[in-house]
């Protein structure tokens, strides 16, 4: 288990981020977050760059304040979804031209464009603007996309050292006061050097992203590259394109042989409630992944005992818990019958019930790999993800 120290909150790893897209867990609101135990969430850049726009979000004081989340956050780089989202986009070596899925509006994202929105966005961890390399692709397309992304990501890195002072809840006094405040509380986990009364101005985090399609030499390189560039946390990116789960697996293990083991080590858009326990166990600090919460919105829910599908007829009549080894609000008060039932007749409280069973399951998974992790192997330290600066 490791601790990962962000400037919002400490978070405890192996993680698992449940993606809040918009800044918002769709159907849960933020308390019943902090209840399920949840440490840190992702928002997705480029929805957000959409609407409501980045302006406004930084006007809040950032994320944080714009959807009252005092916990710790994560964007990603808007990659992603322009490769996913955007079957018309235009990729040259300054960046790549997109048309807006709303509305058909056209948009460019660059390294720098996508570091100046993570920033005003202001999540604790933000990512490197990368290329997500097409499955499948032939050896030279991966080979030019990885480097494309190596030099990507030290435009990334340029860019933010530049302009990190200008996150929004930076400069902040209150915040600033709120912080030290925490510094106190988690004494024990300060390093030596650091005093009490140094209260550091903190400033995000920015992770590199390994890429290389399916090569594991490609790969190999890919994390040495970056490596070498150097951030404070890396991140597996590609992945859950389209290649079979064996693929996946190989690919994530040769490349968690090439990141340093004492920084923190992010697999993304992966998995199921098996694949998630699997990586973290062979040394994945944080994942993040829809499958929770999107199956939840079409009535598929992770028990103990396997997937249900509630909207099935056979369990119209069931008096039984959704999920028995589940202690869950959802589980420990609602029947199978009443779950189909709200969810045949399609009322929203069917989708709020299904996401927070879902999310608890995930994050009961996570909590279980943890205390194993923590009764077989002590603590692993993972160097802080803040920056800390002089005062
Ligand atoms: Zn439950």
């Amino acid at each position: 288990m490791g601790k990962l120290i962000t400037p919002h909150a400490v978070v405890e790893t192996p993680v698992f981020m449940p993606v809040g897209t918009l800044a918002s867990v769709k159907g849960v609101p933020q308390d019943l977050l902090e209840e399920l135990g949840v440490q840190i969430l992702l928002g997705n850049t480029y929805h957000l760059y959409l609407r409501p726009g980045v302006e406004t979000v930084r006007r809040m004081g950032g994320l944080h304040g714009f959807m009252a989340w005092d916990r710790a956050i994560l964007t990603d780089s808007g990659g992603f979804q322009v490769f996913s989202l955007n079957e018309l986009r235009k990729v040259t070596e300054e960046g790549v031209t997109f048309r807006s899925h709303l509305d058909g509006s056209s948009h460019f994202f660059s390294p720098e464009s996508s570091m100046e929105a993570q920033i005003g966005l202001g999540a604790d961890i933000i990512m490197a603007f990368d290329e997500c390399t097409e499955f499948p692709a032939d050896r030279e397309r991966m080979r030019t996309s990885m480097e494309m992304t190596t030099r990507w990501a030290e435009r990334s890195k340029r860019y933010f050292e530049e302009h990190k002072h200008d996150v929004p809840w930076g400069s902040c006094q209150e915040r600033q006061s709120s912080g030290a405040r925490r510094q106190e509380e988690l004494g024990e986990l300060r390093s030596p050097g650091q005093t009490r009364a140094s209260a550091p101005t903190q400033t995000q985090a920015l992770f590199g992203i390994v890429q290389g399609g399916m090569d594991l030499g490609l790969r190999r390189e890919s994390a040495e590259r970056t490596i070498e560039i150097g951030f404070p946390g890396y991140a597996i990116g590609g992945l859950s394109v389209g290649e079979p789960r064996e693929v996946t697996r190989e690919v994530v293990e040769a490349t968690l042989d090439h990141l340093p083991a004492d920084q923190p080590r992010y697999l993304m858009g992966v998995g199921t409630p098996e694949e998630i326990a699997t990586y973290a166990g062979l040394g994945v600090d944080m994942m993040d992944c829809v499958l929770p919460t999107r199956a939840a919105r079409h009535g598929l829910l992770f028990t103990s005992e396997g997937k249900v599908s509630i909207k099935q007829a056979r369990y119209a009549n069931d008096a039984g818990p959704l999920d028995p080894a589940c202690g869950c609000r959802v589980c420990s008060r609602y029947s199978r019958a009443y779950l189909r039932h709200l969810y045949a007749s399609n009322e929203v409280l069917a989708q709020v019930l299904n996401t927070v069973h879902n999310l608890s399951f995930y994050l009961d998974t996570m909590r279980r790999v943890r205390h194993s992790i923590r009764l077989g192997e002590g603590t692993r330290p993972l160097s802080g993800v803040s920056s800390h600066l002089k005062p």
